[in-house]
């Protein structure tokens, strides 16, 4: 069985090209960038080439950019660098629909005295702007809201909250660990800090990520020991993993038309389409400004890990939301702080689409998907109920 993978923004294949240009980096180009000698300096030119990638893509410069080991890592440093910077300030803001990489970070840190404020979002998952120029005062050290959302797509303004907080001289970061390759992302002319960027969301390897910090923003690392990455993260690099993200980066740059056009069009066929076969559905976040390969359908009555389970016995792989919470009954905590109701965000299933999406794999979900939910609302008494 050929799988049909709609499952992107848990994770992406590496494509062929970036592991292509990673392989020699394990047994034989090895040297450690470090070294003196020619052979680490091989690596070392290749680090280079690396990080130039990474920068334009972000539009930023190499400088700006500090190899990480993953996204989460990126927005931990993030957070922590601009609390150790304005040890003065104990505020953070935040949104309630965060990746858990900022949420149970926040949460940790407001369990140690810091103050914490939770930004809610309408019921299209839209950030709720009012709240968060009503929280944001001279105390915020730094904000940080995510770009896009992995469950829904959905977009939030960031470049108008980092100039809300750069007039309070709060610090703004941006986890654009779902944004980064799939919609254009220009720092250049951005009033963002620092963003997070995530390897294994772009066809790079999973374990490797990167942190953009603004030339001139105070910071200090998370990890320290040795002067890798210019004394901003400790720790022998991963060569092979940066040299992969450097090409997935570059990919992802020469695709982003395709992205925004052909990837976008199968998406919206599939969320269409789905749409008019199945009643009682309805779409998480429609309406919002969403990524063009993210699509969040709510079937009434249903369980979404049933609907999972009867798609994955026919190859296709989706989610029920966050690849992290999934193994939870609990709906959710981005689908419940949109007010979804209890019998929607139950039966959520996250579709994620990638270059690599065939239109056929559109057309086998959107045949294979009706019965299957037709046939677990008559299974479910709760379902035969409401739907007669
Ligand atoms: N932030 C968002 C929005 C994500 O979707 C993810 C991964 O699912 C992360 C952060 C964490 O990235 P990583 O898996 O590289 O730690």
């Amino acid at each position: 069985m050929k799988e049909i993978y709609l499952d992107n923004n848990a994770t992406t294949r590496v494509d062929d090209a970036v592991f292509e240009e990673m392989r020699p980096y394990f047994c034989e180009l090895y040297g450690n960038p470090s070294s003196m000698h020619y052979f680490g300096g091989q690596v070392q030119s290749k680090v280079t080439e690396a990080r130039k990638r990474v920068a334009d893509l972000l539009g930023a410069t190499p400088e700006e950019i500090i190899f990480t080991a993953c996204g989460t890592e990126s927005d931990n440093t993030a957070i922590r660098s601009a609390l150790e910077v304005m040890p003065e300030r104990r505020h953070i803001i935040t949104s309630r629909v965060e990746h858990p990489a900022i949420l149970s970070f926040c949460r940790e840190l407001a369990s140690k005295g810091y103050s914490v404020t939770e930004i809610g979002v309408d019921g299209a998952g839209r950030l709720n702007m009012d709240e968060y120029k009503q929280a944001i005062d001279d105390n915020t050290a730094i904000v940080s809201l995510m770009w896009a959302n992995n469950e829904t797509g959905v977009i939030f303004p960031v470049e108008e909250a980092a100039a809300i907080a750069k007039r309070h001289g709060a610090q703004f970061h941006t986890d654009a660990v779902q944004t980064v390759g799939k919609i254009p992302v220009n720092m250049a002319s951005s009033k963002i800090d620092m963003l997070s960027v995530s390897g294994h969301k772009l066809h790079a390897p999973k374990g490797i990520g990167a942190l953009y910090v603004r030339k001139g923003t105070p910071f200090k690392p998370l990890i320290v020991g040795g002067h890798q990455e210019k004394n901003r993260r400790a720790g022998t690099e991963n060569t092979a993993a940066i040299i992969a993200l450097g090409k997935a980066c570059q990919l992802a740059g020469e695709f982003m038309e395709f992205e925004n056009t052909v990837v976008k069009a199968k998406c919206e066929r599939l969320e269409k389409e789905l749409m008019a076969a199945i009643p009682h559905a309805q779409v998480n976040g429609g309406g919002a400004e969403r990524l063009p390969n993210t699509t969040s359908i709510a079937f009434e009555f249903v369980e979404g890990e049933a609907i999972l389970l009867l798609l994955s016995e026919l190859g296709i792989c989706a989610s029920s939301g966050s690849a992290c919470t999934s193994g939870s009954l609990e709906p959710s905590h981005v689908l419940r702080a949109m007010g979804v109701p209890f019998t929607c965000a139950h039966g959520s299933v996250r579709f994620s689409l990638s270059r690599y999406t065939t239109d056929a794999e559109i057309d086998a979900v959107v045949k294979e998907l009706p019965p299957i939910i037709a046939r677990l609302r008559q299974m479910s008494p709760f379902g035969r109920e409401f739907l007669k």
